[in-house]
């Protein structure tokens, strides 16, 4: 074996593991009991790794400021948002975002931004957490 993989291979024996022990150190049987012994202060959860610069994560929408011009609903290529006639605002549907930014671009009111939350997995793609209305 060529002396610069031994050295690598020994190296490796002293290093850390570079995995994120997220949501905590150890595996727990089911996230939602994780959920509720932290509920309870029974466990804390590790935090995240830190979010690099730019993130593109889960829409946020200012529903207070949106004017209804529905300019970020003709530049969204995904169909993510839909227009509430009946009060001049919009929804928006995170598991059909593809995060490209563009309503952000265009809004004349800036009431859409594009946040750091990635943890968005659900197993319905309407559940409320998935749904931005304000
Ligand atoms: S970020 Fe892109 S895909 Fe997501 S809602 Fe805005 S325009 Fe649509
Ligand atoms: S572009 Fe901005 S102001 Fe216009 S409807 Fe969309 S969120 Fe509201």
């Amino acid at each position: 074996m060529p002396f610069p993989m031994v050295q690598e291979l020994l190296g490796q024996l002293f290093k850390k593991p570079n995995t994120n022990p997220f949501p905590a150190a150890q595996l727990p049987p089911t996230i939602t009991g994780l959920l509720e012994q932290v509920g309870r202060g029974e466990a804390t959860l590790n935090p995240s790794v830190p979010v690099p610069a730019k993130l593109r994560g889960k829409m946020t929408y200012n529903r207070e400021t949106c004017i209804g011009c529905n300019l970020c609903i003709r530049v969204c290529p995904a169909h993510a948002i839909e227009a509430l006639p009946a009060t001049k605002k919009v929804r928006i549907f995170v598991s059909q975002c593809i995060q490209c930014g563009q309503c952000t671009e265009i809004c004349p009111k800036q009431c859409l931004a594009l946040s750091e939350q990635f943890l968005n997995a659900s197993h319905d793609r309407y559940d409320t957490s998935l749904v931005v209305e304000d």
